[in-house]
C-alpha cells in the first residue's frame, strides 16, 4: 500500500494525517480528488459515520480510506450536540451561532455540572466493503463555560475549559491542544493499532514465509 485517501477536504486535517503517514511512505490524498460529494452521515454514532465516510471515500477513489468523525457531548444535555455539532443550531450554522445555543442550552446548570467531553473516532478500510475496519475513538474531557474566551482554533473550544491547564482550548498553545486533544489521542491509539493490524501481521508474514507447514 503506497497511497490512501483522505475522506476530508480539510486541508489542516490532511496535514495532520499526512504526518502521521510520512514516516510509513504512504502517501495520504484528498478525497476532492476523487469525488467532490461527500457522504450523507445518516449514523447514531461517531463510530459509524466515520465508517460511512471512509467507504465513500474507498468506493469512489478505489483505495485504501482513512476518515474521522468528531463533536462534543455535553452530559447536562444527554450527550447532545454530539453528532450534530456542525451543525447544531441548524443547517449551515456558523461557530458562533452553534456555541450561543450551547450558551442558551446551559443557561441554568450549575458549574459543577457543565461537565462535556470533544470525542473523535478513526476508522480506516482496505476497500469499500472490507468487514474488518480498524477503528478507534478518543475523548477530551472538560467542562463548559458561561462565556467565551479565547481566539484560536474552531468550533467549541472558547467555551471548552479544561481543568488541566486552567483555560480554555481557544486559549491553550496550538501544541499543547495538539497534544491534549480528542484528536491527538485517537491518532495515537490509531498508530498503535496500524502497528498491530498491519505492520506485525506482515512482519510475521515475511518471517514465516521461509518455513514450510509439515
Ligand atoms: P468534524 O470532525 O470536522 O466533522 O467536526 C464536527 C464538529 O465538532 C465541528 O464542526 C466542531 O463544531 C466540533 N469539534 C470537533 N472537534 C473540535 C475541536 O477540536 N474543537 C472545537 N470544536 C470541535
Amino acid at each position: 500500500m503506497d497511497k490512501i485517501v483522505l475522506a476530508s477536504g480539510n486541508a489542516g486535517k490532511l496535514k495532520e494525517f499526512s504526518q502521521l503517514f510520512a514516516g510509513w511512505q504512504i502517501a495520504v490524498l484528498p478525497q476532492s480528488d476523487f469525488v467532490s460529494e461527500e457522504a450523507a452521515e445518516t449514523g447514531l454514532s461517531f463510530i459509524e459515520n466515520a465508517l460511512i465516510k471512509a467507504r465513500h471515500a474507498s468506493h469512489a477513489s478505489g483505495l485504501p480510506a482513512l476518515a474521522d468523525d468528531s463533536g462534543l457531548a455535553v452530559d447536562a444535555l444527554g450527550g447532545a450536540p454530539g453528532i450534530y455539532s456542525a451543525r447544531y443550531a441548524g443547517a449551515g450554522a456558523s461557530d458562533a451561532d452553534n456555541n450561543r445555543k450551547l450558551l442558551e442550552a446551559l443557561e441554568n446548570v450549575p458549574a459543577e455540572l457543565r461537565t462535556a467531553s470533544f470525542h473523535c473516532a478513526l476508522a480506516f478500510v482496505r476497500t469499500p466493503e472490507d468487514p474488518v475496519p480498524l477503528v478507534c475513538t478518543a475523548r477530551w474531557q472538560g467542562l463548559i463555560l458561561n462565556h467565551l474566551a479565547g481566539d484560536q482554533g474552531f468550533g467549541y473550544d472558547p467555551l471548552f475549559y479544561v481543568p488541566s491547564e486552567k483555560l480554555t482550548s481557544a486559549q491553550l498553545p496550538r501544541e499543547v491542544k495538539n497534544r491534549l486533544s480528542h484528536r491527538a489521542r485517537a491518532v495515537k491509539k490509531f498508530e498503535q493499532l496500524w502497528h498491530e493490524e498491519m505492520v506485525l501481521p506482515e512482519q510475521q508474514q515475511l518471517a514465516g514465509s521461509g518455513k514450510t507447514l509439515l
